[in-house]
């Protein structure tokens, strides 16, 4: 074996033996940052290091900091795992180390993520037309969308954008859920919409945008407008009336972009996709493929309906830029890029369409019985109604359920995070792995029952 096969070769045991751990290992990390720091800080070294010894110095150093992500018993945010074929071609996305902007330069990894782009909009529910752009994520994804929205609805009011930028632009308003996602207003302060410009709609006790105030929040607005609903409240997993919501919009002449980094996927399931009913009637979406579809870190995407407006937002100048039709550079913020809709590719093709669905169906199914699970315990009220994959629950006290949360996280069985929701703290479990099993969720609501009773929390379970 040469220097880099046997530096593959130790990366390969090192990430099968981390993997192999996930069972047993605690979920929570036993190392924090300034340990981590510790391990790998220090003054670059004058002398180098071989490859190999460079691979094990990570993988010992970095285990006691590595969080179970892609295990079974991880709840928090909305986090995915990673299915194995996703895993594996990211390897070769590396080892290709093709940068994908461009047909003509990378035709297989171009090919592969237009392929991937295709399946999904198909699975989704989503006009076969639209273009898909490989971003980050769902942050990226909904800033993407938002700036392809911006500029065309200026363009469409006459403004001459191309020679006179913002300066002396038209406001634009963008309509939003009170209950949207945060990277909604960080998208919107990256474009220069203040909050001034953000017309904020009421949503129902589930976090749905509610009609009538919208109807009545645009009543008065003749400017451009996007309106910006959602597929998935991360707290509730509920989805907006998109059936609904979009004619609305449409009356009044908005942009309609529908955030649905983990929700879209609803649409994948013929048993769910009443949830999404009425989405292919937006003007862009955003979504991530390192949610629900469980590819690794980082992938999203930003899919517009006409690509003529991605393009006008972000197709490239420069001669030496050879243009092949659409270019992954014509539809994304990026020019050179990772090939990481192929991780994207390779878990749709190892799912197959009946997988995709058995997949998200599993993903409501564990909710439902977590839900169930956590409802038998004494002193723990499950919050939200359980539509799809979010189980939101608390303690009578906010105190309490803090203390739930911590020391669930020093217990390590499993991990839930916390959030506020309605004013009072509430942890937030999200079904979101391929890899939960029963018996992880088994061991999750032991976790939870054990902690309840040491807290002197349990009462008698409702009837
Ligand atoms: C996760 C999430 C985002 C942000 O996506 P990232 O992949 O973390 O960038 C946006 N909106 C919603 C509803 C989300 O759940």
């Amino acid at each position: 074996m040469d220097g880099r096969e046997r530096a593959l070769d130790a990366a390969h045991r090192g990430a099968e033996a981390f993997l192999r751990t996930l069972d047993t290992r605690p979920v929570w990390p036993r190392a924090d940052l300034d340990a981590m720091l510790e391990a790998f800080g220090g003054p670059l070294p004058d002398e180098g290091l071989d490859p190999t010894a460079v691979v094990e110095r990570l993988m010992a150093d970095a285990d006691p900091g590595l969080v179970g992500i892609p295990g079974g018993r991880f709840f928090g945010f909305v986090i995915g795992g990673t299915l194995p074929a996703a895993l594996a071609a990211d390897w070769l996305v590396s080892a290709w180390d093709q940068n994908s902007g461009s047909a003509m330069l990378t035709p297989a990894t171009v090919a592969l993520e237009r392929v991937a782009g295709r399946w999904m909009l198909d699975l989704l529910g989503l006009p076969e037309t639209a273009s898909v752009g490989f971003v980050t994520g769902g942050q990226l994804a909904n800033y993407a969308c938002l700036l392809v929205a911006q500029r065309a609805v200026l363009t469409r009011a006459g403004w001459p954008l191309a020679e006179r930028g913002l300066r002396g632009a038209p406001a634009v308003r963008l309509a939003v859920g009170a209950d949207r996602h945060g990277s909604i207003d960080r998208a919107a302060r990256f474009l220069g919409i203040g909050t001034d410009d953000l017309v904020v709609v009421a949503s129902d006790d589930q976090g749905r945008m509610l009609p009538d105030a919208l109807r009545a929040a645009l009543a008065t607005d003749d400017g451009p407008l996007v309106v910006c609903l959602q597929a998935g409240e991360v707290h509730t997993g509920a989805f907006d009336d998109l059936a609904a919501l979009i004619p609305i919009a449409h009356e009044h002449g908005a942009w309609v972009h529908v955030d649905g980094a983990f929700g879209l996927w609803a649409g994948a399931s013929p048993r769910l996709a009443h949830l999404t009913a009425g989405v292919g009637g937006a003007d862009s979406w955003a979504t991530d493929a390192h949610k629900t579809l469980n590819v690794p870190y980082d992938c999203g995407m930003a899919i517009v309906r006409d690509p003529a407006d991605s393009i006008a937002a972000f197709r490239t100048g420069g001669d030496y830029l050879v243009y092949t039709g659409l270019d992954p550079w014509d539809v994304t913020p990026e020019l050179s890029r990772r090939a990481r809709g192929v991780p994207a590719w390779a878990a749709l093709r190892s799912l197959g369409r009946g997988g995709v669905a058995a997949l998200v169906e599993r993903l409501h199914d564990n909710a439902v019985a977590v839900a169930e699970g956590l409802r038998g315990i004494g002193g723990v009220e499950v919050v939200n109604d359980v539509d799809y994959t979010q189980v939101l629950f608390r303690l009578r006290d906010d105190a309490a359920t803090r203390a739930l949360g911590d020391a669930m996280l020093v217990d390590g069985t499993a991990v839930v995070t916390g959030s506020t929701w309605r004013g009072r703290t509430a942890l937030r479990c999200s079904m979101s792995s391929w890899a939960t099993t029963p018996d992880d969720l088994e061991r999750t609501l032991g976790a939870v029952r054990r902690i309840v009773a040491g807290m002197g929390e349990a009462v008698p379970a409702r009837p």
